[in-house]
């Protein structure tokens, strides 16, 4: 379970103090989809990037699957996220100079991963998300949707316990954004707990639960109706 208490988060520059987050707190079950909306600067990619443990709470206290981790040190952070959880992001972050198969692989490489088993398991990844005859093409010479879900094949090959994924279909079209909501969905069917930013009510409305966010401050949570 993630369960974040009272989490503030303040950037300060030497102009300008911003509370990105104004105590929130919320629980996510194991398994569960939860959508986050709300409109632009309200914290939405701050919220998300604090559970994913790229950014630390200024005040309060973050569980992550049990362990408290506002306070650990970047190293451990690092760590936990590793073998932990996998991101999306809106702008796919693919390294260009790979092939789709080794920007799979990349996310096994820190793992100490055997290189037959790396590679099976990337195979195995690629036809998951139907890409497997792309594998020894450049991320470039691929489709925005191929890539998104050249994307979701690298967050789930390491069978993460959570995913986050930070407007995954903001730049693709109505069939390819349906067809990463369908892994996503798919994914969360598995067991994996999958935590979304969208702008789409449709794809909100495929998530169990969607909390919404104003000036870094939960102003609703709705549920999905069984
Ligand atoms: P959203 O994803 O909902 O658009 P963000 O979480 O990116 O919102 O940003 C929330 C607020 O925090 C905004 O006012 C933004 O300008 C500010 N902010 C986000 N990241 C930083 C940063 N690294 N340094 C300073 N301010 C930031
Ligand atoms: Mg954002």
């Amino acid at each position: 379970m993630l369960k974040l208490d009272k989490v503030s988060k303040v950037y300060r520059t030497t102009e300008v103090e911003t509370l990105a987050l104004n105590e929130i707190s919320m629980e996510v079950a194991p398994g569960e989809f939860v959508a986050i909306m709300g409109p632009s600067g309200c914290g939405k990619s701050t919220l998300l990037n604090t559970l994913g443990l790229l950014d630390t709470p200024t005040s309060g206290s973050y569980e992550f699957f049990g362990e408290e981790v506002a306070r650990r040190s970047e190293r451990e952070l690092t760590a936990l996220r590793r073998d932990r959880i996998g991101f999306v992001f809106q702008s796919f972050n693919l390294i260009d100079d790979l092939t789709v198969a080794e920007n799979v692989e990349v996310a096994l490489l820190y793992r100490k991963v055997p290189g037959a088993e790396r590679r099976r398991r990337v195979a195995e990844a690629l036809e998951r998300v139907g890409i497997g005859h792309r594998a020894r093409h450049r991320p470039q010479q691929l489709s925005g949707g191929q890539q998104q879900r050249v994307a979701v094949a690298r967050a789930l090959v390491s069978e993460p316990s959570l995913i986050l994924a930070d407007e995954p279909t903001g730049n693709l079209d109505t069939v390819n954004g349906e067809a990463v909501m369908a892994l996503l969905t798919e994914a969360a069917a598995a067991g994996v707990t999958v935590i979304m930013v969208t702008h789409s009510l449709a794809h909100a409305a495929v998530a169990q639960r969607t909390i919404k966010l104003l000036d870094g401050r939960v102003v609703s949570e709705t549920l999905l109706a069984a």
